[in-house]
């Protein structure tokens, strides 16, 4: 079960717990001194308007050690034509302070795809570094830890597609972008949170078939057959940090704060989303939170979230399900500074494999481009043919 923190937060609540697990994950709060760098008056001065944007979630004593290193990597992105992409799960000192494109893997697919600069230093997992990679072979992608995997894209490869392709001749491929460029390769086109019911109902459409493959989440499978009506053959990957909410915790939640709103992520299970009150990528949870203003709200979706959505939020009560992922939280103040310092942890894909990836995100892109499509809330579970 995700174990609720209620606001006001300290940062190491924020985060998610025991402040030893937090420190192991962030890393020493001594990591800009280690590396020769101080919380002088000119970095005080220049980064203020930054801490504006955190202090809801950085302690004010906690900024010194910040603040070095956003300065610094700020400083090394202008030297070296450099962008951050930052996706909505990074903490806010990475989210808010040096990213410069934030959002969900599709905003973040189409900034890649688009951005002038030479070199993309993905705050995000792998699979994401894979995805700027593929649509931008000719910039130099640097991802902060080679280490940040992710549950979904580990669990299948391209061989398996393969194997399921041969199994179902003729059924469009749609796998979910949280998958190694190899299994991309092996789609006819991929998709996202945001768009995946769509993408789903195009497929169906333009094979005019009954049937869709949409590969690895399992949930999201469900999910997507509850919306569509169309019958889907899934496989047995999960989100490690979606799977854990349960309809019990929403009980829970709604007994402990009457009238909160409830939001899910569809990588939750289905009687997770069900029991929602709206359900959504990351991106429709934020439009929904900064649209609607509830007065009190919980995301079912990944910690960081939360303190970010809050920043353009204030007026909204978050109660904080604090669910990590160890994936993401690899990325760090420090691994950034040191990735743009040494140029290190370069992503490299074989030209064929990347070539053939492409279409099938190219495919996606050029679907005309929509806002963030809600699930209905409520729907009755669904089969789907797990192979
Ligand atoms: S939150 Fe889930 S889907 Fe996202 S990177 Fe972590 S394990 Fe993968």
């Amino acid at each position: 079960m995700a174990r609720i923190i209620d606001a006001p937060l300290t940062t190491s609540e924020s985060s998610g717990c025991d402040p030893r697990a937090v420190h192991e994950t962030w890393g020493a709060l001594d990591a800009a001194a280690r590396r020769g760098l101080a919380y002088t008056p000119e970095v005080a001065a220049e980064t203020a308007p930054l801490y504006e944007r955190v202090k809801h979630v950085i302690p004010a004593v906690e900024w010194p050690a910040y603040a070095p290193l956003i300065s610094a990597i700020n400083t090394m992105k202008r030297a070296k034509n450099a962008v951050i992409l930052a996706h909505n799960y990074m903490t806010s000192e990475i989210f808010h302070c040096v990213g410069d494109f934030r959002g969900d893997s599709l905003q973040l697919a189409r900034e890649a795809s688009e951005t002038d600069a030479a070199v993309i230093v993905q705050a995000g997992v792998h699979f994401m570094a894979e995805t700027s990679k593929i649509l931008a072979p000719e910039k130099t992608v640097l991802i902060p830890d080679m280490r940040a995997g992710c549950s979904l894209a580990a669990s299948i490869t391209g061989a398996d597609v393969r194997l399921i392709k041969e199994r179902f001749p003729g059924l469009p491929v749609v796998t979910y972008v949280n998958t190694s460029a190899d299994v991309k390769a092996e789609s006819d086109i991929c998709c996202t949170s945001s768009n995946a019911a769509a993408i789903v109902e195009w497929a169906a459409r333009e094979w005019g078939v009954d049937r869709v493959i949409l590969l690895p989440d399992e949930y999201l499978a469900k999910n997507v057959a509850a919306q569509t009506g169309i019958k889907i053959i899934s496989w047995h990957g999960r989100c490690e940090v979606h799977e854990r909410f349960t309809a019990e915790d929403i009980a829970e939640l709604r007994a402990a704060h009457p009238g909160i709103v409830i939001l899910a992520h569809p990588e939750c299970p289905p009687d997770v989303m069900s029991a929602s009150d709206f359900a959504g990528s990351t991106a429709a949870l934020q439009d929904y939170v900064v649209e609607k203003r509830p007065a009190k709200v919980v995301l079912l979706t990944e910690c960081s979230m939360s303190d970010n959505v809050a920043s353009v939020a204030p007026d909204v009560d978050f109660v904080r399900p604090c669910n990590l992922c160890p994936h993401m939280k690899r990325i760090t103040l420090e691994g950034i500074y040191d990735a743009l310092a040494n140029m290190q942890h370069e992503v490299v894909i074989p030209e064929d494999v990347r070539v053939r990836a492409k279409k099938a995100i190219d495919a996606m892109l050029a679907l005309p481009k929509e806002k963030p499509r809600a699930f209905e809330t409520g729907r009755a579970e669904v089969a789907v043919e797990l192979v």
